[in-house]
């Protein structure tokens, strides 16, 4: 028979119901346990049916079930035979002192060994009530036909009572409506305890045929119970999901529906938030669906514990988590917050350990949507909003939605760009600034959309990162600006090119491939490409990107770290970076003329880069004042305004062919 669950924090109604019932059943049992004679013949009849009400209590069969694990027992059988057979006062003290000891041996809380007593004492005490009212009194002696009915009814009266008060105690601890509860589970019951409960009168009569066929009894309940626990897994499976044992999007639903009601008739806010695992398909495509799985995992088990008590946590699918969490959005964002730093530390897979983040959406009720349905989709518009602006967590507005359908739009409107060639390449020079070295360029992607115009990189690059467009994205940057390299080299310009790569696409393991056969093809050695890389992003993904890094490294290609002084990186990680070069961001170059402290940071990274052997280059020079200084302190290669501007290959091509450190016999050729 079902019991409430044990859970620590109970709520005023069930304290309130708990001691009704136990003084209800306190009254029931002075009045009767005592009065009611006993009659124990045969004596090892008896003996018998309390040892296997005993083991029945001792040995519950835990069963999983939709909303955790529930635990049905064959003492009810038992106990029920005796009160045929021996009458109430035997049968509810048996029964009553069994689940005592069975519950103290658990080491259950007081609360739940005297509630248990008391709903036992209450179900038996019912069916005893309808024999009593038949007229039909226990002790029986024998069974006859005609008491078949009474036997039924007072096998329900049984099953009702015992079901009601322990579905009344499971619905007040979990919050959930009473009746709706109580429905739920009556199937279950009836299929596993009622059928139970069916047999006591079998029971009965072979004891009075022999003692030695109540033992075989158990052959048959062993049978229910088999059945009843297939029964519960099949139902496991289909609200659970089977990676990682949360409930699905189903029971989710069903769920939030049943807590969405009692928020409203509570006047409460419930947060539904979605969370979704930032750059799993790549964690997923490049490392094995088996490691995606253990990642998975690993998220369901922390989000699990960071959710707490009373939350309602589900794993929709692929990276998709759900989570339901009273409390108005404030907290639900101090919540989310909770729940995104609890996948902080990182996660050990095999030989990798990971930096996993997410991105939360959240949608409160009544705020946001009233319906399942509607709040969920909310959720995931900011869910969506939280990726595309960068922050972890986004709070549903209703401006989000328009933007959320122009994003995926846009993302398609990219892809299907980049395959109709609208992606362009501008090359901006980066000089050496003390002579001796070629030039460089570096190429700057541009998307020129067929209606709104020439879009920069901040339009785009995220919006490609986010949705997987970043991969064709790069290849194609990739293609062109080492098709002009080869141009240019052909001219006699002794260029080499730098293009960026997203951290992103350092998880793509085919990159060093696709490289390679690109530089056969147009017949460059790896030297002339240099692929460039921002600090923060390659910090935080090291141990990820490592591998492709490494691959490219070997072949020959050089990598920089873009926009260093952005990030977080210490001397130490940047002595284990396999990187060439740094380029110092422009925010500390462009005004360092006039700001000491900047002057101060340039000079640093300057020493420090020429320290560990690495080409420093400085980006964002607008004018001549700060290239002279750089100049001064030793700065490998200058990049900026002052310089040149990204511009068209044509373009570019006449700044280097004007270039004083090419060979002259080399400007006449272009020229
Ligand atoms: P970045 O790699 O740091 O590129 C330099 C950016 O600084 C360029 O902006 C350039 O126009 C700008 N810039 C250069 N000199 C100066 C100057 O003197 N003053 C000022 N104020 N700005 C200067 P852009 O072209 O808008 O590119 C922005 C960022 O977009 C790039 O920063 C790079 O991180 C990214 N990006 C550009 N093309 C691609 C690409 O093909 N793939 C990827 N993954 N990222 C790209
Ligand atoms: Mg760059
Ligand atoms: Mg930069």
């Amino acid at each position: 028979m079902p019991s409430p669950t044990g859970k620590t924090s109970v709520s005023r109604a069930f304290v309130v119901y708990v001691a009704f019932t136990v003084a209800l059943a306190a009254v029931v049992f002075g009045a009767f346990s005592w009065r009611l004679g006993w009659r124990l013949e045969p004596l090892p009849l008896f003996a018998l049916l309390s040892a296997f009400v005993l083991i029945g209590e001792l040995l519950p069969i835990p069963v999983p079930r939709r909303n955790g694990l529930t635990t049905v027992t064959i003492s009810t059988a038992f106990a029920f035979a005796m009160l045929l057979r021996f009458g109430l006062a035997p049968a509810m003290w048996v029964y009553v002192a069994s689940t005592v000891l069975a519950d103290a041996g658990r080491r259950g809380s007081p609360v739940k060994v005297l509630f248990n007593a008391a709903q036992y004492a209450l179900a038996i005490s019912a069916a005893a009530g309808v024999l009593a009212l038949a007229g039909d009194q226990p002790p029986w002696t024998g069974i006859v036909t005609s008491q078949v009915p009474v036997l039924l009814a007072a096998g329900g009266a049984f099953f009702l009572v015992n079901h009601a008060l322990a579905c009344t105690g499971a619905a007040l601890v979990a919050g959930l409506p009473i009746p709706r509860y109580m429905r739920d589970d009556l199937e279950f019951q009836a299929w596993t305890a009622g059928c139970l409960l069916a047999f006591a009168p079998a029971v009965v009569a072979s004891s009075h045929s022999t003692l030695a066929l109540v033992p075989v009894c158990f052959v048959p309940l062993l049978a229910v119970y088999v059945g009843g626990r297939q029964a519960a897994v099949n139902s496991h499976r289909a609200y659970h999901d089977a990676l990682t044992e949360l409930p699905n999007r189903a029971l989710f639903s069903e769920t939030l529906q049943a807590k969405l009601a009692l928020a409203e008739r509570e006047q409460r806010s419930v947060a539904v938030m979605l969370l979704d695992v930032d750059d799993f398909k790549t964690i997923n495509d490049t490392l094995g669906h088996e490691f995606g799985d253990s990642v998975l995992q690993q998220v369901a088990q922390r989000l699990q514990s960071a959710a707490g008590d009373g939350a309602i946590l589900a794993r929709f699918g692929g990276d998709e988590f759900a989570l339901a969490i009273d409390g108005d959005p404030r907290q639900a964002q101090e919540n989310a917050r909770r729940l995104l730093s609890s996948l902080d530390a990182p996660m050990d897979v095999e030989w990798l350990s990971l930096n996993v983040a997410g991105s939360i959406g959240i949608a409160s009720f009544p705020y946001h949507g009233r319906s399942v349905a509607e709040l969920l989709r909310h959720a995931d518009v900011a869910m969506y909003r939280a990726k595309a602006s960068d922050v972890s967590c986004a709070v549903y507005a209703e401006e989000y939605d328009e933007h959320s359908i122009d994003r995926i739009s846009l993302a398609a409107q990219l892809r299907r760009g980049i395959e109709r060639g609208e992606l362009e390449v501008h090359y901006q020079p980066k000089v050496p600034l003390n002579g001796g070295a070629p030039g460089a360029a570096e190429a700057l992607a541009r998307w020129t959309h067929p209606q709104l115009g020439s879009i920069g990189p901040d339009g785009f690059i995220g919006l490609a990162e986010q949705t997987g467009v970043i991969k064709p994205l790069t290849e194609r940057v990739l293609e062109v600006s080492l098709n002009q390299c080869r141009l240019w080299r052909e001219e006699g310009l002794d260029v080499t090119i730098s293009v960026n790569v997203s951290w992103r696409s350092l998880l793509d393991h085919d990159l060093p491939a696709t490289i390679r056969g690109l530089l056969a093809r147009f017949e460059l050695p790896s030297s002339a490409l240099c692929l460039e890389i921002t600090e923060s992003r390659i910090v935080a993904d090291l141990r990820r990107a490592r591998r492709v890094l490494d691959e490219l490294r070997g072949m020959g290609v050089r990598i920089a770290i873009d926009d260093f002084g952005t990030g977080f990186s210490s001397l130490s990680q940047l002595q284990q970076l396999p990187i060439d070069e740094i380029k110092i961001d422009r925010s500390f170059v462009t005004h360092m003329e006039t700001d000491p402290s900047d002057e101060i940071l340039v000079k640093s990274i300057v020493e420090l880069g020429r320290n560990l052997g690495l080409t420093v280059t400085a980006e964002g020079i607008e004018t001549e004042a700060v290239l002279e200084r750089l100049r001064e302190l030793g700065c490998d290669f200058g990049q900026g305004f002052h310089i040149g501007r990204p511009a068209a290959a044509d373009e570019c091509r006449s700044y280097f062919a004007g270039l004083d450190v090419l060979p002259s016999a080399r400007l006449t050729a272009v020229g």
